[in-house]
């Protein structure tokens, strides 16, 4: 048996995870499930969001499905994804967009992984308010030394883009393609501007790909990459991008492949992995059994293949990808008309794909 901790989130989140842990029990993949709170309801009653005791049943698994969590705004309270993902060093945030024929979209073709670096960057979170006197004393340091100057009245936020922090997410983007098989890695950046951050992105790029000579190398400046994957995203495979744009394009190939409803993730780290699917909690339909489990279970089949579990992977997603197709036993979200009284429940969904696997 493996041990995966099981965090079943609030709003939507109780009925994916519940979905989700009949779907992957299904498989066969002998998954024993160490259930873990975290979230609004928890806050309720023991006073934090995320108690330590899971925190502790990560630390002791290195593996959890967690289905989302909501973070209110103006209570104070952080987001426990940010800060899981810094708590475990999560460097990187996996992101696969492909086609499932059933999903309504644009395009019928594409199958591309965003790699996304989780710790550096403008979203590092180092910033300077405007007007502070540490602002003040940073502005006044800055324009001594630069020739462009910076207005007094302005805010900053820094960008650290550093040589380790490259070097891990390339390593990891391009063992991530030989371990599936994929043939092409992009490296995201705007070095043609910013010099010293993308441009030493771009070197580390290109220093780590000459270590994988079996997989092909590609850059693109990240203007042109937002048109190329508007015009031709079958040409991409996996994609490798700074923080910034990272979540930006991950949104934007979401999109590509019929939204959110389908769109699995995982925050990936040397000592722990934490699966979760790209939407929030949609605390609005909460407890209805109406919302559509297939990102999470998705995310569900990511983690059978982080754990090696290749053959239970591959039949649960072909499990969700006939489901789809066939285009009956869907929720709301899938159908042409959203107000289709055919459309089933998230129970119902699941126990269609789990017949699918009998
Ligand atoms: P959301 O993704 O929760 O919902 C936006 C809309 O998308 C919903 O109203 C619904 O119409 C649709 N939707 C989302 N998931 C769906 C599903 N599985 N099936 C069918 N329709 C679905 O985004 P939001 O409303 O901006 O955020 C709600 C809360 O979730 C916020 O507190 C936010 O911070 C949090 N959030 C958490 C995570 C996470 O835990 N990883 C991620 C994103 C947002």
């Amino acid at each position: 048996m493996t041990n995966v901790t099981l965090i079943s989130g609030d709003g939507i989140g109780p009925e994916i995870a519940e979905a989700t842990r009949r779907c992957i029990d299904a498989t066969g993949a002998g998954i024993k499930w160490d259930l873990a709170e975290a979230g609004l309801d928890v806050m309720e009653r023991e006073g934090t969001p995320l108690p330590e005791a899971t925190v502790e049943s990560i630390r002791r698994n290195g593996i959890a499905l967690k289905a989302p969590i909501t973070t209110p705004v103006g209570t104070g309270f952080r987001s426990i994804n940010v800060h899981l993902r810094q708590a475990f060093d999560l460097y990187a945030c996996l992101r696969p967009c492909k086609s499932y024929k059933g999903v309504r979209s644009r395009y019928s073709d594409i199958d591309l992984v965003i790699v996304r670096e989780n710790t550096e960057d403008l979203y590092a979170g180092i910033e300077f308010e405007k007007g502070k006197d540490d602002t003040l004393e940073l502005i006044a340091w800055l324009n001594q030394r630069s020739k462009r100057q910076i207005k007094p009245d302005a805010g900053v936020s820094i960008k650290p883009i550093s040589v380790a922090g490259t070097k891990r997410i390339m390593r990891y983007a391009f063992d991530y393609a030989r371990k599936m098989g994929r043939k092409k890695v992009t490296s995201v950046h705007k070095a043609n501007i910013m010099k010293f951050s993308d441009g030493l992105w771009l070197e580390v790029s290109r220093q780590v790909a000459k270590d994988f000579p079996d997989i092909e190398f590609e850059d693109r400046i990240v203007d042109n990459m937002c048109m190329q994957l508007v015009q031709k995203p079958e040409l991409y495979d996996v994609i490798v991008l700074p923080n910034l744009y990272g979540d930006i394009l991950s949104d934007l190939c979401a999109g590509l492949v019929g939204g959110l409803g389908v769109a699995p993730g995982a925050n990936i780290g040397l000592k722990a992995a934490i699966f979760e699917a790209t939407h929030g909690s949609a605390p609005k339909y909460k407890g209805q059994n109406k919302v559509n489990p297939t990102a999470l279970i998705l995310s569900g089949v990511l983690m059978l293949r982080h754990l090696g579990k290749t053959p239970e992977a591959d039949k649960l997603e072909s499990a969700v990808a006939t489901v789809i197709a066939e285009g009956k036993n869907v929720t709301y979200d899938m159908k042409p008309n959203r107000d289709d009284p055919t459309a089933v429940g998230t129970r119902e969904m699941a126990d269609a794909i789990i017949a699918k696997m009998k």
